[in-house]
């Protein structure tokens, strides 16, 4: 008799389930969501979604919903692609660009799931290292002559910022596409967004998941000329974007903007303050664009479990290539922080 192993695809046997930790936490600091809950708008377009036809698909390829990221971003709606989450997109990205046994190249370390996705495509994955200062590598990443460069600033999981020239010196010599994942855009001083008009290789991943505090309503897009962004849709597939979704964001997006400034002032001052508590403690903190900072720690896995313990939840990395261990703390309101704070300086004297 066969089991479902036998019959699964080879290339599918050894990828395990991504494992978010589920047990309930009363600080959750572990995934750089808005720790200050919903935009009222969006809220509010959630309560009346009972209105809202749920009975009948949802516009197959989010129609509205361009229009309405495509007056926030500043371009037309023909240059928008959107998703179940930036997720979707870079997955679909990864399957439109790239045949199977092609590479994709990327600065390490950077957003776990890049490497998933890549193998549930067939790529092969090229992580070449980070250049002085957390740049991105631009000679390293063309070198690889990769279909796909994967390039993520604010970085996830370090935080820092790929510089202007050295993202420009990449799409200039990048012989396939070139994926600028802007997930924290809003929390960093600087977009490159405006490069999708200067080439058509490049196609810039947003998400409403981090700023606009709609991370389970799985809202993501990309942003790149009407070409590429159809190749990508063309990948992802109709109705993505549930009714409940689309309705939340366009009002998010048409009413919400100003909750959404003043919040994500809030959590960069929050950053500022949480870097100086970090180098109090005798920590050196990377420097961040981002709404987390990654803190180099001896025995982060340890640590994270004692700081798991007094009911605060960071992400561990372990061996993180030219940081090795280290802790990512997602920003929030100063109680928590605080809270955590002490948590850490705990944890940190018993570890
Ligand atoms: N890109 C980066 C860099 C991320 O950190 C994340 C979420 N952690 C995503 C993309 C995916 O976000 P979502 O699917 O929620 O839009």
């Amino acid at each position: 008799m066969s089991t479902s192993l036998e019959i699964a695809r080879a290339s599918y046997r050894d990828l395990r389930l991504y494992s978010a930790e589920a047990a309930p936490c009363d600080i959750d600091l572990s995934d750089n969501t808005n720790l200050w809950g919903t935009p009222p708008a969006a809220a509010r377009a959630l309560h009346e979604l009972a209105d809202a036809g749920v009975t009948r698909y949802p516009a197959a390829y989010a129609a509205p919903l361009k229009e309405a990221i495509a007056a926030y971003v500043g371009v037309d709606a023909s240059w928008i692609v959107t998703g179940c989450g930036s997720d979707d997109i870079l997955d679909s990205a990864i399957r439109a660009f790239a045949e199977p046994g092609d590479r994709l190249a990327f600065c390490a370390p950077t957003f776990a799931m890049i490497p998933i996705f890549a193998r549930l495509n067939g790529v092969e994955v090229l992580p070449v290292p980070m250049a002085a200062g957390w740049d991105i590598d631009a000679e390293a990443l063309t070198r690889a002559d990769a279909r796909i460069i994967y390039v993520c600033s604010p970085n996830n999981p370090t935080g820092t910022i790929a510089s202007r020239a050295t993202l420009e010196r990449v799409i200039a010599s990048a012989p396939g596409l070139v994926i600028l994942d802007e997930a924290y855009a809003e929390f960093a001083e600087e977009s490159h967004l405006d490069l999708t008009a200067a080439s058509e290789r490049v196609l810039v991943a947003r998400t409403m998941s981090k700023a606009f505090g709609l991370a389970g309503l799985r809202v993501g897009y990309a942003v790149g000329a009407p070409a590429l962004v159809a190749e990508v849709e063309k990948s992802r597939g109709p109705y993505k974007v549930s009714i409940a979704a689309e309705r939340a964001a366009v009002a998010a997006l048409t009413h919400d903007r100003a909750w959404v400034a003043d919040h994500v002032a809030v959590a960069r001052a929050s950053r500022a303050r949480l870097g100086e508590s970090l180098r109090t403690l005798g920590l050196a903190p990377l420097p961040s664009d981002a709404n987390f900072i990654l803190v180099p720690v001896p025995r982060a896995a340890h640590v994270a479990k004692r700081l798991r313990e007094r009911g605060v939840a960071v992400r561990a990395f372990e061996a993180l290539p030219s940081i090795g261990d280290a802790l990512r703390i997602t920003v929030g309101p100063a109680p928590t922080m605080d809270r955590a704070l002490a948590a850490l300086e705990a944890a940190l004297a018993c570890a």
